[in-house]
């Protein structure tokens, strides 16, 4: 078994806790990078050692190349995490990692731009065999005759989705055929401004489906594995809240179907490292929409019901090693929840930074906290709201609920406000724990729906 020597963690709060606790149990050495506003950082007391990458703004810290990569060379790391978020799918970054020097503990950059540009990812998924929502299948044509074409056959209602968008943004809804050119135009014009790319695509608009993600694991020397799915429906404005795995009611036919395409896509591409296929689920069958080339939020509720130390695993990937694990060491046991904690008003979800006065975390049987606080931590106002996941396990899905609840009930973070009283809502609704809500439930229980 090869290992990794030092690993620098290019990144901050609960990732780079949960890397560096990897790291540790692997005898990995540690180096912790931070900007002047993360100081208090908790990781930082329990890394080998500490650099210091700039102010504040991610722009100047977390997200700047040249200091990253410098604090690499001054310390002597020979690998880099960049965890998720800030440049974990920046194809630049992971290229000037490698001719740098560096390992780079993720995909390869070409890889990274591959699965970074949503119409060559949607190609490559094609060609694996991989389903996916029916649409251009390409750019959309700025020939108007020809696009109007192409969206009377998908069917109306139609998405027009940017190439090079992320996050939620640069999406449009088309409901009629007059709307289709002006649509397409707006979005070029917003796709170019935001994302350096006015190149769009269209696809059918799924009406009420779920979200339910592939977790794969690849070694890039031809082994890969999946290690079943997660359903993330539970989701405002496009961004998660609750997860969990299985995803609960799925077709076993499709399932299975999938999860061998997604390992297949895997090989074909030459993917190094743990990876996310996303889909949408609607009426028994998988449409990708997109893949995530790192690490995700959620990925404790995979390592719970699997088993498996994805992140252990990405760092032995990074050195070179094959994959340790066979499909069939990979079984699935029992049921896992994650509840994405949050600084924020629980009202009106605006973040609420500040100093925690006091913070107690829940614990018992199938009880599991990734999470930086501390009591007097003070959470900067630069940064993502996350603070923590609760993340509870059980024999099935109501043993893992009642564990949350439990957990939920125990739970105090004083100090900041937090979205811990949404998720005490959560954990008791009806049709949440009934299993299989769309992915408009929650904003249509908020009462923001627009659907
Ligand atoms: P991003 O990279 O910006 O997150 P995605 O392609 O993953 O973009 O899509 C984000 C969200 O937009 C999806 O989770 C889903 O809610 C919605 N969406 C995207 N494509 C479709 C579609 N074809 N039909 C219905 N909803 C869609």
């Amino acid at each position: 078994m090869q290992k990794l020597q030092k690993v620098l963690i290019a990144n901050r709060g609960e990732i780079a806790l949960r890397i560096l606790r990897a790291c540790k149990e692997l005898g990995i050495k540690t180096v912790a990078v931070y900007s002047t506003a993360d100081r208090e950082l908790m990781h930082l007391g329990l890394a080998d050692e500490t650099v210091c990458i700039g102010p504040a703004p991610g722009a100047k810290s977390y997200l700047s190349i040249p200091a990253i990569i410098s604090a690499a060379e001054v310390t002597g790391a020979t690998a880099i995490h960049p965890g998720y978020g800030f440049l974990a799918e920046n194809a630049d970054f992971a290229e000037q990692v490698e001719k740098s020097g560096f390992a780079f503990i993720g995909p390869t950059a070409d890889v990274i731009r591959l699965m970074g540009d949503k119409v060559s990812a949607k190609n490559a998924m094609i060609k694996s065999g991989v389903p996916v929502v029916p649409g251009s299948d390409g750019p959309l044509p700025e020939d108007e005759a020809t696009a109007l074409q192409i969206a009377r056959e998908v069917g109306y209602p139609v998405i027009i989705k940017a190439a090079g968008g992320g996050g939620g943004r640069g999406m449009r809804v088309v409901h009629k055929e007059e709307d289709l050119i002006k649509s397409a135009k707006l979005t070029r014009t917003e796709a170019g401004a935001a994302f350096g790319n006015p190149m769009v695509y269209l696809e059918k608009f799924l009406g009420n489906p779920r979200h339910v993600e592939v977790q794969v694991l690849s070694d890039g020397q031809g082994n890969a594995v999946h290690l079943g799915d997660r359903d993330c429906s539970l989701q405002r404005r496009h961004q998660k809240v609750l997860e969990e795995a299985p995803a609960p009611g799925i077709d076993e036919k499709a399932r299975t179907e999938v999860l061998k395409r997604c390992v297949d896509a895997c090989i074909e591409i030459g993917y190094r490292g743990a990876g996310t296929f996303e889909f949408l689920y609607e009426d028994g069958r998988f449409y990708f929409i997109e893949m995530n080339t790192r690490v995700q939020v959620e990925h404790p509720v995979t390592e719970m019901v699997t088993g498996i130390d994805i992140v252990k695993e990405m760092l032995s990937i990074a050195a070179g090693n094959k994959l340790s694990i066979k499909q069939s060491d990979v079984v699935i046991r029992g049921h896992a929840l994650e509840c994405r904690i949050n600084a924020e008003d629980p009202d009106n979800f605006m973040p609420c930074p500040g100093k925690v006065k006091h913070y107690h975390a829940p614990g018992g049987n199938g009880v599991r906290v990734d999470s930086h606080l501390y009591s007097g931590y003070a959470v900067p106002p630069n940064y993502d709201s996350l603070i923590g996941k609760l993340i509870t396990y059980g024999k099935d899905r109501d043993e893992a609920m009642a564990r949350m609840r439990n957990a939920l009930d125990e739970i105090v973070v004083d100090g900041i406000k937090t979205n811990i009283p949404l998720h005490r809502d959560l954990v008791v609704d009806k049709g949440f724990n009934k299993g299989g809500v769309n992915i408009h439930y929650l904003e249509k229980k908020l009462g923001m729906d627009k659907h």
